[in-house]
């Protein structure tokens, strides 16, 4: 196990007998003295993962119920992805796209054969993948000869990456605020209003792109029928549908996109979080008439189609393709739903609501999350929060009942007034 030191050596720093300090403390210090301080993170340094559980370097564990905030879909070191990788690593890393390599290939059959959406692009991350969304439909209506239609309705309190049109895109002012002047291009209107959606579109907008359900912003799940309509306004005015499916992708709801859920086809996705297992990897898949816009030289990415992260998709998607492993994210994200508002029943004036689809779950207190979360942590148990007030449970598929009512037992612990 490597323990932090000083600079950049790599031999082991002497903790004194006098003060014996934590190895979770000095890889603290030395992060607080070398990492960018752009996070608010956890005290704590995690160093070795399996299924659920977690261990920082001070040897204790934790159960995991964010899951990488909601990558590691089948686990954490999941045996099968492990030797895939480990394969793979073998045999060849990466090639660049001047030339085909054989996981992304069979990675581009899996997706398009299991959304409905024929053509695949791979990038690095969920920004990336709706950056190519952005670019996608921009380009689109240029060919079709409407070069001023380049404007996207999007979400409050939606979240889209932090680049800076995907930023731009995200419906939460605080991630914006001193990064102007922002591109052009994005009007936003509340989540699940109709009625705004039809208001804001003009001669310019070229694409509708929405979360099945927001995940940073607080997991908030679209309302029925919301994004059947979304469809039917962007085909009644020659618009895209675009749907980021970075958090709520690769089976999450129980579906393998959430999409799925209400019976609709979009024109353009992204994929990113549970995609890799962990590994970074993000897709856009797109009908074929919009895929003729991103010809040859238009667009790209030099990591993109990584032999070892598409290796490790190839089998997430493995998993996903079983209706069982489907049925059951399903099923243990109603267990989890229904033993949350009994927890809400028995702890009323502390939770206002519990929330999700799958294993995309909330719930929201009457308080700040964040101390809540530190007292979990310390109790053993991981997870994270979206929005200020909502804890976010993100678990890998593989989670048992008795491991969420583990989580819902440490929760109330923490919530319960002494
Ligand atoms: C996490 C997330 C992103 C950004 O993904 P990155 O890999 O951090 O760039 C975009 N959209 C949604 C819905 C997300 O949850």
């Amino acid at each position: 196990m490597p323990t932090p030191t000083a600079s950049t050596g790599s031999t082991q720093p002497e903790p004194t007998p006098a003060s014996p300090r934590s190895q979770n403390d000095l890889w603290m210090e030395k992060a607080k003295a070398h990492l960018l301080q752009n996070y608010k993170q956890q005290p704590i340094t995690l160093v070795r993962g399996k299924g659920t559980r977690l261990w920082d370097a001070d040897g204790k564990e934790y159960l995991d119920l964010l899951g990488g905030i909601a990558t590691c879909a089948l686990g954490h070191c999941h045996p099968e992805v492990v030797a895939a990788a480990k394969a793979q690593l073998d045999t060849l890393w990466h090639v660049s796209n001047v030339y085909y390599s054989e996981p992304s290939i069979d990675l581009a059959a899996q997706l398009t054969a299991l959304s409905g959406l024929p053509r695949a692009f791979f990038c690095n991350s969920g920004a990336e993948a709706n950056e190519a969304l952005i670019k996608l439909s921009r380009k689109v209506m240029k060919d079709r000869g409407s070069p001023e239609r380049f404007e996207i309705i999007t979400f409050e309190n939606s979240f889209h990456g932090r680049t800076l049109a995907t930023v731009t895109a995200t419906g939460q002012p605080k991630y914006q605020k001193g990064f102007e002047p922002l591109p052009a291009g994005f009007v936003h209107v509340p989540y699940g209003d109709l009625e705004a959606v039809r208001k804001a579109v003009g001669p310019s907008t070229a694409a509708i792109l929405v979360e099945p359900i927001q995940g940073e912003g607080g997991v908030r799940v679209a309302p029925p029928g919301f994004l059947k309509a979304l469809r039917e306004l962007c085909d009644e005015r020659g618009m895209l549908l675009l749907v980021d499916e970075v958090q709520t992708g690769i089976g999450r709801t129980g579906k393998p996109f959430a999409f799925q859920h209400d019976g609709i086809l979009p024109d353009a996705i992204s994929l990113a979080k549970a995609l890799g297992n962990g590994l970074p990897i993000g897709a856009m898949l797109c009908s074929e008439e919009t895929s003729k816009s991103l010809t040859s030289g238009t667009h790209g990415s030099t990591f993109g189609g990584n032999l070892v992260s598409a290796t490790a998709a190839n089998v997430v998607l493995r998993y996903i393709r079983d209706p069982q492993m489907l049925r059951e994210v399903q099923e243990k994200g109603e267990y989890f739903i229904s033993r949350g508002r009994e927890l809400q029943a028995r702890l009323p004036t502390i939770i206002k609501d519990v929330r999700g689809r799958g294993l995309l779950m909330g719930i929201e207190l009457n308080q700040d999350a964040a101390p809540v979360i530190a007292r979990c942590r310390e109790q053993g148990l991981l997870v994270n929060s979206a929005g200020e007030k909502t804890v976010r449970f993100a678990p890998a598929y593989i989670v048992t009942r008795e491991e969420l009512d583990e989580g819902l037992r440490i929760l109330e612990r923490v919530l319960t007034p002494a």
